[in-house]
């Protein structure tokens, strides 16, 4: 996947392959400048961002490895938001934390089921209840094997009612999160100071923010009288709530058309990135 930005010296428009880091290293095919992009976005958001793109342009059987992926990263975020918060609240030293956290989860990381355990305690310990939402059938986990594993070949209203599933409990979370988000945010915020600070000379450093499907917030930076407000699942006029299709066909009908700039370029990018 690639994504078109600016050149900070010519203001040509450059595409850039999406790099597994966010940080992406750049030399203006153009006019030679040297320039890194930091893209503030998660590994959760670009991953469920791509199973969308791969929904609406009609490749819903690849949509769905996406949307899955985009459901693991998404709990190992959610871990090392309550990790990160749980040691800020004890006035502890951040970089310790991050440290700690990432040594445990070395431990985890290439067992999808460790990391789900890791999500069901973190989840009782912050909220104070058992995680309802872990149920295989909850987690459309079986309809993501026969995809994945036996090559069942769905039907674009199966995608789309697991692409909902997926999106509202990912929603709901982010909601149940509030400003514990931050902290996870913060994280890569630190890493990328890191690199920054390694920059040669000669190198711009150009930030951005790009459109997505969970993008109508910056969880973490919002208070949470506001997450609730701004949330796609708040109650409707009529006092109903929303199902997971609605929310889903919702945010798709507001934030799709967004996520049509990274096939079309900037001019038609709903936001400029920031600087
Ligand atoms: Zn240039």
């Amino acid at each position: 996947m690639d994504f078109p930005t600016s050149c900070p010296a010519c203001r040509r428009e450059v595409r850039v392959e999406f790099d597994d880091s966010a940080v992406h290293e750049v030399t203006c095919p153009a006019c030679g400048a040297r320039f890194v992009v930091f893209v503030r976005k998660h590994k959760f958001e670009v991953l469920f961002d791509l199973g969308t793109r791969a929904l609406l342009d009609g490749y819903a059987r690849e949509a769905v490895a996406s949307f899955a992926a985009a459901l693991e990263r998404f709990f190992e975020f959610y871990v090392r938001a309550y990790a990160l918060e749980r040691a800020a609240d004890s006035e502890g030293d951040f970089e310790a934390a991050l440290a700690g956290l990432e040594g445990t989860w070395r431990h985890v990381a290439s067992q999808s089921e460790r990391q789900l355990g890791m999500l069901a305690l973190a989840y009782l310990l912050r909220e104070g209840r058992a995680p309802d939402f872990l149920a295989p059938q909850a987690l459309g986990a079986d309809f993501r094997n026969r995809v994945i594993h036996r090559g069942y070949l769905p039907r674009r209203e199966e995608v789309e009612a697991y692409a909902a599933r997926v999106f509202a409990l990912m929603d709901r979370l982010l909601t149940e999160l509030g400003e514990g988000a931050a902290h996870a945010e913060l994280a890569q915020e630190q890493t990328f100071a890191a690199r920054l600070a390694a920059l040669p000379d000669g190198v711009t450093a150009v930030f951005e923010e790009h459109p997505g499907m969970f993008r109508a917030r910056r969880f973490g930076t919002v208070r949470p009288e506001k997450t609730l407000a701004a949330s796609s699942t708040d109650l409707p006029a009529d006092g109903r709530t929303l199902n997971d299709a609605q929310t889903f066909a919702r945010a798709l009908a507001e934030r799709g058309p967004g996520l049509d700039v990274f096939r079309r370029g900037l001019r038609s990018a709903p936001t400029p990135p920031q600087p």
